[in-house]
């Protein structure tokens, strides 16, 4: 979209009056500059002239013991020094010249004080006060702070040809649905009027980040052809008391004048914070979200102004700021699927040259848990890693690596591990894969790989779920547990010891094992008892237990056997599968990177 700005005086206006104004001082008060140049000259040149007749008009300044004097047709200036000359009058009657003399004149004391000090204070005051009056008017408001520190900045985007429209938006279609209704009410708000109906004043959208909140918005704007207002909760929130506040007076003073029109507020969390009443809380942010408030309740219904709210955390927004009639409605924007990522994938291979043969399922499908904007980030890094190789369109071969990029990193060229670690690895990674595939409610592989990354992993198996999975039995999430314990099982069985490689395994299986027992009631002696609530649900999940010492004790060692448990059935499936464990740690050992497919074509001889 467009931004427009608003037309202002660059400040170069403001210091070109000041210049003007000096200049003008200057040359009052200094009238040399106005004069036409003066030549100093001997006396002798002087005595000659005066011989010769050539003299017009002479003023002799007794203070300052000089004779300025022009020639005869008072073309030059001449200035000599004067000289002890008797004779001086008599002889500049005879020349004809015209001459006078100055007195001691001593300046008035009062008018040297005016000059020096008085008038060069009017003057800047004078200026300080146009200046002020003319920012005044730029931020528009009788309350608005000084130097437009009270200013809201908010972008604003009017419609264009090229603005954001649903299309763009894959995927996401609940939240499209939802939002379809505004671009409706904005088109249309006649329909609403008739029938008594009003509109959400503010809509919130919520979800991890990357998932095309903005975007939304954008496209909502861009749909119902209206100005679009953007500005960032951060940014509301000023050194100063009072400033974020007068920011948001002016952003809805600016949405009013132009209704209909969006408003988006990015990371509302900033400033729609609980307000927990804790002394020495953040004076300003509570100021600004009171303002807000105050903003949502003061305009009336169907005024054409609708607030659209981004944030990823929800649960910690003021309950004040989701009541009815200000942020009543709540849209979730989800990471995408299956066929959401498989649409994103397109939308943004639109852009880059592509090969046709590209199967941009397969590449959803390995990028389970991406959001939009690492999706978008794939198709680039894809487009990239082509211009390195001097292709001119992308393949299926780069963006299947810069999935692996954008997970892992790149790949280490130069790492080099010894032959020892490098077996280690190897039986490591197929020790999950392994498992994995002989589970059989677990996902097979897609690819498993032994070449370091920039993350610092040695090698990884990628699981490709087949489809979308919405809710998760106990068996297989004990399954994914014993996936997890695969690789130190492996290791323990075949080098009879255990290195560091697994510290992540050991994190992800012990994370899941937890929300087994205290979140999702899978552990028969604590029945549906919730002990342990999540928060930050979109932001990685942090967790707060919620029971006493005794049962966290009595967690601990439910998580402890759990895992233990899978961790067994990992070491019992790796024992009977031993040779073919064997077998393909080699295979891999040897290739350093297998498919999915290589592995199973070997695991089902
Ligand atoms: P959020 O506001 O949710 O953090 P953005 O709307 O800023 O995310 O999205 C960031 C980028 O990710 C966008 O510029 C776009 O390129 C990409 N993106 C995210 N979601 C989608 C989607 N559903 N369709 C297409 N592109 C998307």
């Amino acid at each position: 979209m467009n931004e427009v700005k608003e037309p202002k005086k660059p400040i170069i206006f403001y210091y070109m009056i000041v210049m003007v104004v000096l200049l003008l001082f200057n040359a009052l008060t200094m009238p040399w500059l106005l004069e036409r140049k003066i030549q100093n000259v001997g006396y002798n040149t002087f005595l000659s002239m005066t011989e010769e007749k050539n003299i017009g008009y002479v003023e002799i300044d007794n203070q300052e013991n000089t004779i300025t004097f022009t020639d005869k047709n008072n073309e030059a200036i001449y200035k000599t020094a004067m000289v002890e000359d008797p004779d001086l009058t008599q002889r500049l009657y005879d020349a004809g010249a015209s001459f006078a003399g100055t007195e001691m004149k001593q300046a008035s004391p009062l008018l040297s004080i005016f000059m020096t000090w008085v008038l060069p204070l009017i003057i800047f005051i004078g200026i300080g006060q146009f200046m002020s009056k003319k920012m005044m008017e730029r931020v528009g408001g009788k309350d608005s702070m000084m130097f437009g520190m009270g200013k809201s900045n908010a972008k604003v985007y009017v419609k264009s040809t090229k603005g954001i429209k649903f299309k763009d938006v894959a995927g996401e279609d609940e939240a499209k649905e939802n939002l379809a209704e505004i671009v409706e009410y904005l088109h249309n708000p006649e329909r609403y009027r008739e029938i008594g109906a009003s509109m959400p004043k503010g809509i919130l959208l919520v979800g991890p980040p990357g998932t095309g909140k903005t975007m939304l918005a954008k496209a909502v704007a861009g749909e119902a052809d209206v100005p679009f207002f953007s500005m960032s909760g951060s940014e509301f929130v000023e050194m100063f008391v009072g400033m974020g506040a007068s920011k948001v007076r002016d952003l809805f003073k600016q949405a009013k004048d132009k209704a209909p029109c969006i408003v988006f507020i990015d990371e509302i969390d900033a400033i729609g914070k609980k307000r927990d009443g804790q002394i020495g809380g953040n004076d300003e942010r509570e100021q600004t979200l009171n303002q807000l408030l105050t903003e949502m309740d003061g305009f009336e219904e169907n005024n054409g102004v609708i607030i659209l709210a981004a944030t990823n955390r929800p649960e910690t927004l003021d309950p004040a700021l989701l009541r009815p009639g200000r942020f009543d409605r709540r849209v979730p924007v989800e990471l995408p699927d299956l066929k959401g990522r498989e649409a994103i994938l397109k939308v943004h291979a639109k852009k880059v040259k592509i090969a046709d043969d590209v199967d941009f399922e397969k590449v959803a499908r390995m990028a389970s848990g991406a959001s939009g904007a690492e999706l978008a980030n794939i198709v680039n890094e894809a487009a990239l890693r082509a211009v390195r190789d001097h292709r001119s369109f992308v393949t299926q071969v780069d963006l299947e690596e810069s999935i692996e990029v954008v997970i892992a990193g790149y790949q280490k060229k130069n790492a080099i591990l010894t032959d020892k670690e490098k077996r280690i690895v190897a039986y490591h990674e197929i020790g999950h894969a392994l498992v994995a595939a002989k589970q059989t409610n677990s996902a097979p592989v897609q690819k498993i790989t032994i070449v370091p990354r920039t993350s610092g992993a040695l090698g990884y198996t990628m699981q490709v779920e087949e489809g979308n999975h919405y809710l998760m039995s106990k068996e297989e999430m004990e399954n994914k547990i014993a996936t997890y314990t695969g690789g130190r099982a492996a290791e323990e069985i075949v080098f009879g010891s255990v290195t560091t490689g697994a510290s992540n395994d050991i994190e992800q299986a012990t994370k899941l094992a937890r929300a087994m027992i205290t979140r999702y009631g899978m552990c028969k002696d604590f029945d549906m008892v919730a002990m342990e609530v999540q928060t930050n649900q979109y932001l990685g999940g942090d967790s707060s237990l919620t029971c006493s010492a005794e049962t966290q004790k009595i967690i601990d060692e439910k998580v402890v056997e759990l895992v233990r448990k899978q961790h067994e059935k990992a070491a019992q499936i790796l024992l009977e599968n031993r040779e073919k464990l064997d077998e393909l740690s080699l295979y891999l050992y040897q290739k350093e990177t297998i498919t999915g497919d290589e592995f199973m074509n070997i695991l089902n001889v």
